[in-house]
């Protein structure tokens, strides 16, 4: 299983937000109009265009402001992706698996998919759809990649946040920051790395910085890795019977 990883090393993010901007540049996606809702993190959610966002997540103690924790969020391109596991069930066309770099890409047909469905099978909370139904989300920028170029979001990052590179190079590094760093921070993780081509590392608990960000066995109507697992190992394919 070779092909392609992503490594955000969390731990250099100033949440200057180069990449969510060089992920609508490339795509050609419009700006949203936004208001202030209380929180830097602009716009508030994922959408049809918003497939990067930074999210700020604000943590006070006794009613002061102590820390920011900032997640550059994206679709993880799971090795064992749930959204095509469910997609595959109505129609196996609509969301493909690239086999050189083990992107998962969502094509026009999403639209004749239940986008909540597809959403909820979502460990980390990724599909979008527009009005027409049309899903998306990030595609890896497979065109790119497949002309020797970084990710946008990749090439845009001024801190050394974010990598990109052969699976097994990206999982030697990510193992080689986790060490340094947990050397002053002993809770940093990384997150779900054997399930994910989008390795995050954490200097906290990953729900810190956001509630989807890591999967979860136990939220509700959402398809746990235990169960992903146990789906891909059984012929039968009802993921939430
Ligand atoms: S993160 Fe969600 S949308 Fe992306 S491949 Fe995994 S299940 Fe699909
Ligand atoms: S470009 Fe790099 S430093 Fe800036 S928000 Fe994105 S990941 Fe963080």
């Amino acid at each position: 299983m070779q092909g392609k990883t992503f490594f955000i090393d969390l731990t250099k993010c100033t949440a200057c937000r180069g990449c969510q901007v060089a992920c609508k540049q490339w795509k050609k996606l419009p700006a949203e109009e936004t208001k202030n809702w209380g929180s830097f993190q602009n716009p508030k959610d994922l959408s049809f265009n918003t497939l990067k966002l930074v999210r700020f997540s604000e943590v006070e103690e006794n009613g002061e402001f102590k820390h920011w924790f900032f997640f550059p969020d994206q679709c993880r391109h799971c090795v064992h992706p749930p959204c095509k596991m469910v997609g595959d069930m109505y129609d196996d066309t609509a969301i493909l698996h690239d086999p050189e770099t083990g992107a998962i890409l969502f094509t026009e047909r999403t639209r004749d998919l239940d986008g909540e469905e597809i959403r909820t099978s979502c460990p980390y909370d990724i599909p979008r759809w527009d009005d027409t139904k049309v899903q998306a989300k990030c595609d890896m920028c497979l065109d790119r990649v497949q002309n020797g170029l970084l990710p946008a979001c990749v090439l845009s990052c001024p801190t050394g946040t974010m990598h990109f590179g052969d699976r097994e190079e990206m999982l030697e590094l990510a193992k080689k920051r986790l060490a340094e760093v947990r050397a002053y921070r002993p809770k940093a993780v990384l997150v779900d790395p054997e399930d994910t081509r989008v390795v995050y590392l954490c200097e906290e608990t990953p729900r810190k910085y956001h509630g989807y960000a890591m999967a979860e066995a136990d939220v509700p109507g959402t398809l746990s890795r235990k169960r992903v697992l146990a789906a891909v190992a059984s012929p039968v394919r009802h993921l939430f019977g």
